[in-house]
């Protein structure tokens, strides 16, 4: 008999799985989602629209017309195509494993996006976490050294960076680029519309950058779309390591439907980025609470004793991330996510308690 241990990567054995914590009945502010769920006539629409899908054919594996609606709306560069994938997590797998060589390297500012250890793990490529400074700005002389060292694939950029909300200077991504001239450096602008910043009409204007984007923080975390715009160059040879049909019909369809009502999204952003500053402001206001700056729909929060305030918050019903074991910078810190005003009057309560 054939048992797992027989056959599977010693290091896949030795893996645990990404945890999802279970939220029935609690204010779920732990993972970045938009709280607020469509108008109810826009959602009886898109009913209608998705019970018009085709549910017994392949869903198209470039669908062209979606793919324009995007590149418009997104206003992508014309000389960038757009690549999709099952969020932004499968174009980051696609990546992974198209640089996969023998000694292949991925370089990225720590602490960020687990994904991008987790990924290149996944597909046997050596990650390389380059501290930030204390102040999560980027520490631009040290993660050049890395570059140079290491010379690495890929590079990964969260703009702004996921779990410290930091948006990196311009000045210093610049300097990274022009130092990763044997790398492809994937910006990842996964928190876009909490920063109204964007790299994207830059993409096209250096030949080792893509900039990668998600419905998911936009309030669409559920139906799982994700694309990367970029050089022709860079988008043709990651679609050869594309699932076929990665994307399924009903995504298609509610992401074309959603891409015609992208004020309704763009204004609960809109909300969330107000309810950001009054959450932070609530919070500055707090005994022994440290806010740092952030552009995300998120905010980190140094604490006296990070697992006290996890806990008390659950006792609470609110449930939010402890991203203080992530990493020595984050030693003490929690991951808030901007809720609606009723939530985060929740949590600031429940916060007062724990602080108290
Ligand atoms: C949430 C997040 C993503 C998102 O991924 P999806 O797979 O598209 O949901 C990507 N990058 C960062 C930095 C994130 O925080």
């Amino acid at each position: 008999m054939t048992r797992p241990q027989d056959i599977l990567r010693p290091d896949v054995l030795a893996m645990t799985c990404y945890p999802v914590p279970n939220s029935t009945g609690l204010v779920k502010l732990d993972a970045m989602e938009n709280p607020y769920r469509l108008p109810a006539k826009l959602a009886a629409e898109l009913g209608e629209r998705l019970a018009d899908v085709a549910l017994n054919r392949y869903p198209e594996p470039r669908p062209t017309a979606l793919l324009e609606k995007i590149k418009f709306a997104m206003q992508v560069p014309a000389a960038c195509e757009v690549l999709l994938g099952n969020g932004s997590d499968e174009l980051i797998s696609m990546m992974s494993t198209a640089c996969a060589k023998p000694g292949a390297k991925v370089v990225a500012p720590v602490p960020g996006f687990v994904m991008y250890a987790m990924s290149a793990k996944f597909a046997q490529l050596e990650f390389i976490g380059v501290p930030l400074n204390a102040d999560f700005t980027l520490d631009a002389d040290a993660l050049i050294a890395a570059i140079e060292t290491h010379a690495p694939a890929l590079v990964y950029l969260a703009y702004p960076n996921n779990p410290t909300g930091t948006l990196y200077d311009d000045a210093d991504i610049e300097r990274v680029i022009a130092a990763a001239s044997k790398s492809l450096v994937v910006i990842d602008e996964a928190y876009q519309p909490f920063a109204q910043q964007s790299w994207l009409p830059r993409a096209a204007d250096f030949d080792n950058v893509v900039v990668m984007r998600t419905m998911s923080k936009l309030g669409l975390a559920g139906i799982r779309l994700g694309y990367l715009a970029g050089k022709a160059s860079w988008t043709t040879e990651f679609d050869k390591v594309r699932p076929p049909y990665n994307v399924n019909v009903l995504t298609q369809a509610a992401a074309d439907f959603m891409l015609d009502h992208l004020d309704v999204l763009d204004a609960q952003a809109a909300e969330l980025r107000t309810e950001r500053t009054h959450l932070e402001d609530a919070i500055k206001a707090l005994p022994g609470a440290t806010v740092f700056p952030s552009a995300g729909n998120f905010l980190l929060v140094r604490v006296p004793d990070a697992a006290v305030v996890f806990e008390t918050l659950l006792t609470s019903r609110v449930l939010v991330k402890n991203v203080s074991k992530m990493h020595p910078l984050l030693a003490n810190c929690v991951r808030l996510t901007v809720g609606s005003a009723e939530e985060n009057a929740q949590m600031i309560a429940a916060l007062k308690l724990a602080l108290h």
